[in-house]
């Protein structure tokens, strides 16, 4: 038994060094796509409630790395906010995601909204809400196209701290949404103290919302409380027709999934509003 731990112990080690290196290893493959611009910001549409009026888009990252392959967000995500990269990332990504919509709406093409992820601890930073106003300024986008996605682990920290970073954010005139909703650090206390305009509905209790009482009772929880408390509800990750059915049944205002539109390339987003707007 004795021998048997001792390897188990090894291999865990071994293991652990492993990931350590990996981590390190994608620590500079991040810095170096950084420079050489391996990064791609795709959108996804959003919908109105009817499903047929796209009312945003949301920017996503995407990492064409050039020995790897892709590497889905969530595989360097994390090491990023560890790191700190996070930062100048987040930043590139809504600096290019508002010069890009800036570009469709000036070529007459609506596109009302780009919603962009921002991450927990960018909320501590000191100007921050500084730099998002640079980026606006630099791009020369109305503040009122823009649209920050942050979860409720944004006020894990100094809460305080972040809720006054929101109102700043707010006086530049955008627009503030709770992403993944019921997933996170639950702040369901806070949420009337928060200048938010909007609550995303994760993918985690969509997936099987129809085939999952307890997942159509949460979701449509969510969606009652959020109206009580004067807020939209877009659903995310909505896939099928029932899926579709259900949620505007629940009176769900906004949507966003597969079933609507995968996230695409900015060219292939500019054929789809033109498509959007002949029909
Ligand atoms: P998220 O913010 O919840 O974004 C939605 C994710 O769900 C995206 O995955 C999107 O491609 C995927 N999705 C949308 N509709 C459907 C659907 O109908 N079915 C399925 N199965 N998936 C759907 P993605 O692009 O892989 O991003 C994963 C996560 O990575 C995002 O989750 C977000 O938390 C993070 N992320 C992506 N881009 C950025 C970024 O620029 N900055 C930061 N901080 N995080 C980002
Ligand atoms: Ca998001
Ligand atoms: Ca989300
Ligand atoms: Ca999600």
């Amino acid at each position: 038994a004795k021998q048997h731990g001792r390897n188990s112990y090894q291999w865990y080690t071994e293991d652990l060094n492993e990931q350590v290196n990996e981590r390190l290893t994608l620590r500079s493959d991040i810095q170096k796509a950084l420079e050489r611009e391996e990064f791609e910001v795709v959108y996804q549409p959003q919908v109105d409630k009817h499903g047929r009026t796209i009312v945003g888009v949301e920017a996503l990252i995407r990492w064409n790395h050039p020995e790897k392959g892709p590497i889905p967000p969530s595989a360097f995500i994390p090491v990023a906010e560890h790191t700190g990269q996070i930062f100048p990332i987040n930043l590139w990504v809504m600096e290019t995601a508002c010069r890009y919509i800036k570009r469709l709406n000036d070529q007459g093409l609506a596109c009302p909204s780009v919603a962009v992820n921002i991450s927990p601890m960018q909320f501590q930073r000191p100007g921050f809400a500084e730099s998002v106003r640079s980026v606006l300024e630099r791009t020369q986008l109305d503040a009122s196209f823009l649209e920050l996605e942050v979860t409720e682990n944004a006020l894990l920290g100094d809460a305080e701290h972040a809720i006054l970073t929101m109102y700043k954010l707010k006086k530049l005139g955008l627009r503030i949404a709770i992403d993944d909703f019921g997933t996170g650090y639950s702040s369901l206390n806070y949420l009337k103290r928060l200048p938010i305009d909007k609550i995303k509905i994760d993918r985690s209790f969509i997936r099987e919302i129809i085939s999952d009482q307890h997942d159509a009772a949460i979701a449509q929880g969510i969606i009652s409380m959020a109206h009580h408390l004067g807020l939209p509800v877009l659903a995310e990750g909505v896939e099928t027709e029932p899926q579709f059915a259900f949620l505007k049944k629940v009176h769900c205002d906004a949507f966003q999934g597969y079933y609507f539109g995968k996230p695409m390339s900015f060219d292939a987003l500019t054929d789809f509003l033109h498509e959007n707007q002949s029909t």
